[in-house]
């Protein structure tokens, strides 16, 4: 790998400029938020993205927070969110696990005159009165150019490895990549399957029957977030074949972009998280103001009769030539990247 990411890397030149947060300046408010993360082994984001740059946020804006984990637990979602409302929080902002727990929290919070804000991930059915996201089928679309444009227009068999199946955004991101790849009739859909938890693990394993299965004829994979890709890429270093298979990715992780800059990995989506976390932290403080704030978009819960007023942010393609654009966004550190395994 050290070969690879010392050849001609911009990305790797350049020093760290990360942006960081100046801290202070908003009024305080009365009332609290409570934000619960989902997991931490689906992707590294959660712990090494979201929480540093909500925390940033909240204090910014000097309101109150307290920002948990879920560890993958859907129970244990619910009891920090029975604490959280206990303690006082006045807003509480989830990334569920899945719709239907996700829906009875915020049915709980709900009746205890507590707004409730999606983060990330929409509940379907649930009771969110906001959500905040980016736009998750424009993710899955630029996953769909993403592995064209490695491709090329040779026929090559490709195969999906789709998100959690009880993650909404696995939805759209897959119905995303099939907008564009079903169009593109020099590839045939091999194998297509969801990993449930976005488990790693696991999608190492169905994506090694699936190669087997394919007697090893796949020439493109949808890997749809850079865990996942990362399993594809061991299974075809398994067999001699990593660098050959191109493999998308999501979310710019440190191991997904030294993926791509080892040439093991097509492209990844960078989704500036600060802006997601920014939001999120606007929405919340004017709720703790009791304001009511308007936002531009909103999105259809295809499980519920209801609108949900929704800020929806913009993905962006990451290939080799531009890893250091998340670099200098101060997203990821040159130093993190740059130290191949
Ligand atoms: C998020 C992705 C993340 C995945 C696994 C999705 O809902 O949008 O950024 O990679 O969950 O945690």
């Amino acid at each position: 790998i050290a070969a690879a990411l010392v050849f001609g890397l911009a990305a790797c030149g350049g020093d760290d400029s990360s942006g960081g947060n100046g801290g202070g300046g908003g009024e305080a408010a009365a009332g609290k938020v409570g934000v619960i993360l989902p997991d931490t082994a689906s992707s590294a984001r959660w712990e090494s993205a979201d929480r540093p740059l909500l925390e940033a946020a909240f204090e910014e804006a000097g309101v109150e927070y307290d920002i948990q984990n879920a560890q993958g637990d859907a129970q244990r979602m619910n009891t920090i969110a029975e604490q959280m409302i206990t303690e006082g929080v006045t807003v509480l902002a989830i990334t569920n696990l899945d719709s239907a727990s996700g829906a009875a929290i915020q049915r709980q919070a709900e009746s205890q005159g507590v707004q409730t804000i999606d983060y990330d991930r929409l509940t379907l059915g649930g009771e969110s009165d906001y959500y905040v996201s980016f736009d998750n089928t424009e993710v899955g679309r630029l996953q769909g150019e993403g592995l064209a444009q490695c491709l090329g227009d040779e026929p090559a068999n490709i195969a999906f490895l789709n998100g959690s199946p009880d993650d909404n955004n696995a939805t759209l991101f897959s119905q995303g990549a099939h907008e564009v790849l079903d169009e593109m009739d020099q590839y045939t859909q091999v194998a297509e399957q969801a990993v449930p938890e976005w488990d790693n693990q696991q999608a190492a394993t169905i994506f090694e029957q699936m190669y087997t299965q394919a007697g090893g004829d796949i020439q493109g994979v949808l890997a749809a977030n850079d865990g996942l890709a990362n399993a594809v890429v061991s299974i075809l270093a398994r067999n001699n074949v990593a660098g050959q298979v191109p493999v998308t990715g999501q979310d710019a992780t440190v191991e997904g972009l030294q993926n791509i800059l080892a040439g093991e990995q097509c492209m990844t989506v960078y989704k500036p998280i600060a802006e997601e976390a920014q939001a999120l932290a606007d929405l919340a403080v004017e709720l703790v103001r009791g304001q009511e704030p308007t936002v531009a978009g909103s999105v259809e819960d295809p499980e519920g009769d209801r609108e949900v007023p929704s800020v929806l942010l913009e993905p962006v393609s990451i290939f080799r030539e531009n890893v250091k654009q998340v670099i200098d966004d101060g997203y990821q550190s040159a130093e993190d990247v740059c130290t191949g395994e």
